[in-house]
């Protein structure tokens, strides 16, 4: 059977990598009038409530040239069925769009997409993102520009000439658990009554299940083994892609580190079944379009999770 996809992935893109090296072959997929372009504003998208439920506003035929001709350059993000699209980042140019919808944080409606349209757009949001940040070269600090439909910026200084590559930080994201109980902890910065599982970024060096255990202990002093891998999911929001995991605790034993979790507690799959969780609000777990809600449902025995898009 095949496994669920997690929400934001791309499977239903083709990225067709080999065209991006074609210029001329861009610039008539860009203007074919076929071309769907997707537009950000500061790493916002745009989304239209017209319909009640949120829905992706994907720019075409005078409205797609009259935006994309405002923009530097077009990143090229592949095909779906057959149809090219692209990003336009719209960040501070005047444009009609609000029109025919609202720039809104994607983490705000992502889970009430269709898994396409959320795919689409946190790829775009992630590529234009990158392009914001990397205007100028890590190495000698001149500009760099953009070439290969958008998926590589080369440094100008000519006697410099390094590629740049769009950018995306791992991180690991660890259901821990021990007999009949997992570990929840809660960040600092977490909204009040949400536990989720632990989490942190991979370093140079490690591989995941080293980091994995670097961060298990790190955050409540636990050694574990057992790290099994369970699936991924891209994250960018800003620029991450989440390596989830399960993870087997030695013991019950842990001291929780103040400097980087508010708290962390065990929990049994007994008092994590709905009806006996407390409803005052102090208790809850993360968004429905989380991987780290499908490593909890995945370990309490629903294996694709209820609420996983497919
Ligand atoms: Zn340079």
């Amino acid at each position: 059977m095949q496994r669920p996809r997690n929400p934001y992935s791309s499977a239903e893109i083709d990225r067709a990598s080999q065209e991006r090296e074609n210029d001329e072959r861009m610039i008539e997929l860009a203007s074919s009038g076929v071309a769907r372009f997707v537009p950000i504003d500061t790493e916002r998208n745009l989304i239209s409530k017209a319909s009640g439920n949120p829905e992706a506003v994907f720019l075409q035929g005078m409205m797609a040239r009259a935006v994309a001709s405002t923009a530097e350059h077009h990143i090229f993000l592949g095909y779906v069925e057959g149809t090219p699209y692209f990003a336009v980042d719209v960040s501070g140019k005047e444009t009609p769009l609000g029109e025919l919808g609202e720039f809104v944080d994607l983490r705000q409606v992502g889970a009430l997409l269709f898994a396409r349209e959320g795919s689409i757009l946190a790829y775009a949001r992630g590529m234009t993102y990158w392009h914001r940040r990397h205007r100028f070269c890590g190495v000698c600090g001149s500009p760099t520009k953009v070439i290969r439909a958008g998926h590589v910026r080369v440094c100008t200084n000519e006697s410099c000439k390094t590629e740049h590559f769009p950018r995306t930080d791992p991180a690991v994201i660890m259901l821990v658990h021990h007999g009949d109980k997992c570990l929840l902890g809660r960040g600092k910065q977490f909204p009040r009554g949400m536990h989720s599982t632990l989490a942190g970024f991979v370093e140079p060096g490690e591989s995941f299940e080293d980091a994995v255990a670097r961060e298990v202990y790190e955050e409540v002093k636990a050694r574990v083994h057992n790290v099994t891998y369970r699936s991924s999911q891209p994250w960018p929001f800003p620029a991450s892609v989440m390596i989830g995991f399960h993870a087997e605790a030695e013991s019950l034993e842990i001291e929780v580190n103040q400097d980087e979790l508010a708290s962390a507690r065990w929990m049994s799959r007994e008092e994590l079944r709905p009806e006996n969780l407390p409803k005052d609000g102090s208790f809850f777990m993360p968004r429905r379009d989380s991987i780290a809600r499908r490593l909890i449902e995945e370990w309490l025995g629903h294996e694709a999770g209820p609420s996983i898009a497919g």
